[in-house]
């Protein structure tokens, strides 16, 4: 795994004044990000740009979401893109068709005032004839999706062999939607001196696979801490049954009526089923996920950029490189499968320095997620409390009152009404007038949440740990029996084994008893730490190139000990 340097260890720290200028690009790109109204360079981009200016290096980047990744490799590759040479010079790799064409899009922009550069967008689920002939023209730089790319190699439409650099762009994502082959067959196509620059918001361990087997010593940027998430994010959650999860997300929809959000789901069911209720319902809704047509996708991510639509409801693969920077609300309606999926759903909000607010709902046993959660993006999470009936009617009437106040008169065009309105109104107190606008605005939201009940569900013990109150000590005695699937076979130490822990644990969380290790597996047990920190983690590390696996024995069994227990017995052909 390549050594990832932070911020400041690095030695290359950019002087604070660092602007577009002192890069040296080529003047009409300099001319272009003024155009695009790009004052000063974001910290990804300080470091990077100057890195690809100068280095003939591979490179490992990581940043969060939003930080401005694609000028940071786009503008030193266009600088270095050559016009009069006609073959492919750059290779993009991203992980879908929006982020490709998004890519190309800021890439165009870019290059506005370059003259003779063609830049192509090659992606699955569209067409595949025309793409060829657009390739066939030339292309120096190719923006593509792993799957179409190798398809277009292979059938011979695009030729690699005088490709300078590869980029690759949201390399977890890649990785993540299953692309590693695709990503293996398109590297090793490539030419001997093709340089690979790897983008990526987080650094899950196939990331670091691909690193290590497909580039050469790569110099290391980090800007932020590894998987952290954004400053301008404030992480809250709610703590509701199972059933009250949909009724949960309806009244903190209600309580913010400005909202403009993505609500994030697990599986296209669930998107689909969550975004007809909200519609159902009178919501500003519609579903995103990998069963519509690209029609409709396209239909429904225009309407959600152009805000006619307030909520999306997404898959994560489906709301992928959506570039929408000013979210109010990312929120998990669902929380993903991996832990490093949340950086990203979060990302979507608090993006270009405006403050964003990510929503966890979950049900009573999923509580300790949140701890997990908050070492994997190193921010605490504030529980909230679902608000009531009261709440939302509040809020929406502030709402109401707002639009109101804001709203602007046309005096002219109201005019001729005017004697009309006054005829009819003329009998009623003002203040009975306006409480029957505001009746009309608002009965639906009154009479749904007259009598609605609290969903709060009463503090676990594990809240209250959190929030300092009484602790139900239940891990200062009480030892859990752990079997890990490394052993004497794998060379492993108990000293190992202890650090392997204190790294899946990211820190020495438990208090290690007995530890006894076979030919094929080991066995500890430990306390001091809720054992779903080892058997839920989710990045284990690795011993000897093999990933570790861990679970605990049955609850029933694990105060005996396992029938090995008595020593090592490297004897024995198989394990219990
Ligand atoms: P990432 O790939 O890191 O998620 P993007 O490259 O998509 O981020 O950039 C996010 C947003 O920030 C885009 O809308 C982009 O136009 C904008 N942006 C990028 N660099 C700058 C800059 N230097 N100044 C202002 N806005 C920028
Ligand atoms: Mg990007």
């Amino acid at each position: 795994m390549p050594r990832l340097l932070d911020d400041g260890a690095c030695g290359k720290v950019p002087r604070m004044t660092t602007t577009f200028d002192d890069f040296k690009l080529a003047p009409g790109i300099r001319r272009a990000i003024t155009d695009l109204g790009f004052e000063k360079p974001t910290p990804v981009q300080m470091r990077v740009i100057p890195f690809l200016m100068q280095d003939t290096r591979d490179l490992v980047a990581l940043a969060q979401t939003g930080t401005g990744k694609t000028a940071a490799y786009g503008l030193p590759v266009l600088h270095r893109t050559v016009p009069s040479n006609r073959l492919t010079q750059t290779l993009i790799l991203c992980p879908t068709r929006e982020l490709c064409v998004q890519i190309a899009r800021d890439l165009n922009a870019f290059a506005a005032h370059t003259k003779g550069l063609s830049i192509q967008a090659v992606y699955g689920g569209a067409p595949i004839d025309a793409q060829m002939r657009a390739l066939e023209k030339g292309a120096h730089i190719i923006v593509a999706t792993p799957g179409r790319m190798l398809d277009m190699i292979r059938r011979k439409r695009a030729d690699l062999s005088h490709v300078s650099h590869v980029v690759l762009d949201e390399a977890d994502e890649m990785l993540n939607m299953g692309f590693q082959e695709e990503l293996e067959a398109i590297l090793k196509t490539g030419p001997k001196g093709m340089l690979t620059l790897l983008f990526s918001a987080t650094m899950p361990r196939q990331v670091a696979v691909i690193a290590g087997r497909y580039m050469n010593a790569p110099e290391e940027i980090t800007v932020g801490e590894r998987n952290s998430g954004s400053d301008t994010v404030s992480h809250e959650y709610y703590v509701v049954h199972a059933r009250d999860r949909y009724a949960a997300l309806k009244r903190i929809i209600d309580v913010y009526p400005a909202i403009y959000g993505i609500v994030f789901c697990r599986t296209r069911l669930e998107t689909q089923d969550v975004a007809s209720r909200l519609l159902g319902d009178g919501y500003n809704a519609d579903a995103l996920h990998g069963d519509l047509t690209q029609a409709q996708r396209d239909r429904v991510l225009g309407s959600f950029r152009t805000r006619h639509l307030q909520l999306l409801v997404a898959t994560d693969v489906a709301a992928r490189g959506l570039d929408v920077t000013d979210l109010t609300h990312a929120i998990n309606f669902s929380l993903p499968a991996e832990a490093a999926q949340y950086t990203h759903r979060s990302g979507r909000t608090g993006r270009a320095g405006k403050s964003g607010i990510s929503v966890v709902i979950i049900h009573t046993r999923e509580e300790h997620k949140i701890s997990m959660l908050e070492q994997v993006i190193k921010k605490k999470f504030t529980r909230k409390q679902v608000p009531s009936g009261r709440e939302v009617c509040g809020a929406q009437l502030h709402g109401l009152l707002e639009r109101v106040k804001q709203v602007e008169v046309d005096e002219a065009e109201i005019a001729p009404y005017l004697e009309q309105i006054e005829g009819i109104l003329s009998e009623r107190l003002a203040t009975d007038v306006l409480k029957r606008f505001v009746a009309l605005e608002f009965n639906r939201f009154l009479a749904y949440y007259k009598d609605a009940p609290d969903l709060n569900v009463t503090r676990t013990a594990e809240s209250e740990r959190r929030q300092g109150g009484p602790v139900r000590d239940r891990d200062s005695r009480h030892m859990t029996g752990f079997i890990v699937n490394l052993g004497d076979r794998n060379g492993l130490q108990p000293g190992e084994l202890i650090s392997l822990i204190n790294r899946a644990a990211r820190g020495p969380v438990f208090n290690i008893g007995r530890i006894q290790i076979d030919q094929d597996r080991s066995y500890f047990e430990a306390s001091g730490g809720d054992p779903r920190i080892l058997t839920e983690c989710p990045s284990l590390p690795s011993y000897k190139g093999r990933l570790m696996a861990i679970r605990t024995f049955e609850p029933e069994r694990a105060n005996r000990p396992p029938p090995s227990r008595r020593g090592p017995r490297r004897d024995r052909p198989h394990a219990p």
